[in-house]
């Protein structure tokens, strides 16, 4: 399931004539759709907003698992033979220790490999270039998944007939919303299982047309927590996947809503569990010092103060978001103050701060070193991980910073085993909430004896 406020609010999305669009608001917490609905069926999937007009989103819609395309030819004795290779685009560690991006390919003829791994560096590079991505892209590996297709591009591109026989089946004018770019899911999930325990998967499209879909239900078999879709020739594309990241990683709320649609006037329900949505004022938030109360009256890097401004998690009124216009409203922009910190939180759930290439599992003598590896933060102010060892619990303060010790510069006292143990430590500004910043730290140790 979703988070709270995305799983009680659904909206029915039934195409008109030549793919205009009819919202209808379901009431917060019922299941049945409006009359004259379609049933609720496949997955549920965000929306992009339109090209133009800047809105993050534009609601989300049940769409079927299945995918839509021609009908399949098979593959060659060749192309099953390059189908299903598996690379390390961006190594930056072990996988236990880092956050796994998988990125596969739709819409990609054997022959056109090699532009997929072009495609795949080039929007891991418009990721990275949005913080706290930016500062954090070391904790990232990046794999690629070659899909090989028969055909060149994905059906619904360039118009809404076009059907074309590929891997995953994508498709434009997904339930009737030209942008609304699918795939199909189980043969995605066929591929990411190919790749080591994907925390993220991002599906890219052979097309320059505007499009995307959010996949935000996390898979338990798989481990990944999303999927993005994506055409790989559009930047405004890559900013929707970006978005997305923010609800995956960042269990962040949508920050768009909607004027003029019955049913998203005013939010009455309880308190959000979102970081990013309050039902509270400024002042309220002070006063009980909670949700983002650390941030009011911060300068914001999407532009403005940290407040509480009206309208978010689709409703005009009754809920409040922290900035006006974050990457949660207006793609293009920023993550908010909030925002970067919920992001930072969601990069340490699956990334360590440090590795042992120490074996843990033996006992250290006098000759052998502890060795650890520490990425790099890419941090403007060039801030690094605090790495801080320990023996028997006290802090030995001339190690500090050290990547290795060796067991004979510890002194230890003989006829007894010790413990040696290393941390390295986030202490980055970005994060203001304790409960956050404790989880920003990962410690290994070893058994040391003279
Ligand atoms: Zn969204």
């Amino acid at each position: 399931m979703g988070s709270p406020i995305r799983s009680t609010v659904r909206l029915a999305v039934a195409a008109l004539g030549a793919g205009a669009v009819l919202l209808a608001a379901v009431p917060a917490g019922a299941d049945a759709p409006p009359p004259g609905s379609p049933a609720p069926h496949g997955v549920e999937v965000e929306i992009p907003g339109p090209e133009q007009g800047g809105e993050a989103g534009s609601g989300h819609i049940h769409v079927p698992a299945a995918g839509r395309n021609k009908v399949p030819t098979g593959l060659s004795a060749a192309e099953r033979e390059a189908d299903g290779e598996v690379t390390k685009t961006v190594d930056n560690g072990p996988t236990a220790d880092r956050l796994d991006v998988v990125v596969i390919g739709d819409g990609y003829t054997a022959a056109e490999l090699g532009k997929f791994h072009d495609d795949a560096r080039q929007k891991w590079a418009e990721v990275t270039a949005v913080e706290p991505y930016a500062t954090y892209r070391n904790l990232f590996n990046v794999w690629t998944v070659d899909a090989v297709s028969r055909e060149s591009g994905v059906s619904g591109d360039p118009d809404r007939a076009t059907t074309r026989d590929t891997a995953l089946g994508s498709y434009f004018w997904c339930e009737g919303v030209e942008r609304l770019l699918c795939v199909d899911q189980p043969k995605v999930d066929a591929y990411v299982a190919k790749a080591p325990a994907a925390d993220l998967v991002i599906v890219l499209s052979n097309s320059t047309k505007y499009g995307g879909a959010g996949y935000n239900e996390p898979n338990p078999t798989l481990g990944y927590e999303g999927i993005s879709t994506a055409s790989a020739g559009n930047a405004k594309s890559g900013q929707v996947a970006i978005h997305e990241t923010g609800h995956s990683l960042g269990k962040l709320a949508d920050e768009y809503f909607y004027p003029g649609t019955p049913g998203y006037e005013k939010y009455t329900g309880p308190e959000t569990a979102e970081p990013n949505t309050s039902t509270l004022t400024a002042d309220r938030m002070r006063d009980t010092r909670s949700k983002w109360y650390r941030w009011l009256g911060e300068q914001s890097p999407d532009g403005g103060t940290v407040g509480a401004y009206e309208g978010g998690g689709y409703y005009v009124t009754g809920l409040n978001r922290p900035t006006d216009n974050s990457i949660m409203r207006v793609l293009g922009k920023p993550f908010s103050l909030p925002g970067v910190e919920a992001m930072i939180a969601g990069f340490h759930r699956h990334a360590h701060t440090l590795t042992a290439l120490t074996p843990t599992d033996r006992t250290l003598r006098t000759r052998d070193r502890a060795k650890i590896s520490v990425p790099r933060l890419a941090s403007a102010d060039g801030r690094q991980l605090a790495v801080r060892w320990y023996l028997d619990g006290h802090e030995l303060k001339r190690f500090a910073g050290r990547s290795d010790v060796r067991v004979g510069e510890l002194s230890l006292s003989g006829g007894r085993t010790h413990k040696l143990t290393v941390t390295a430590e986030d202490r980055t500004p970005s994060v203001r909430d304790p409960k956050i910043a404790a989880s920003l730290r990962t410690t290994v140790g070893w058994s040391v004896r003279r």
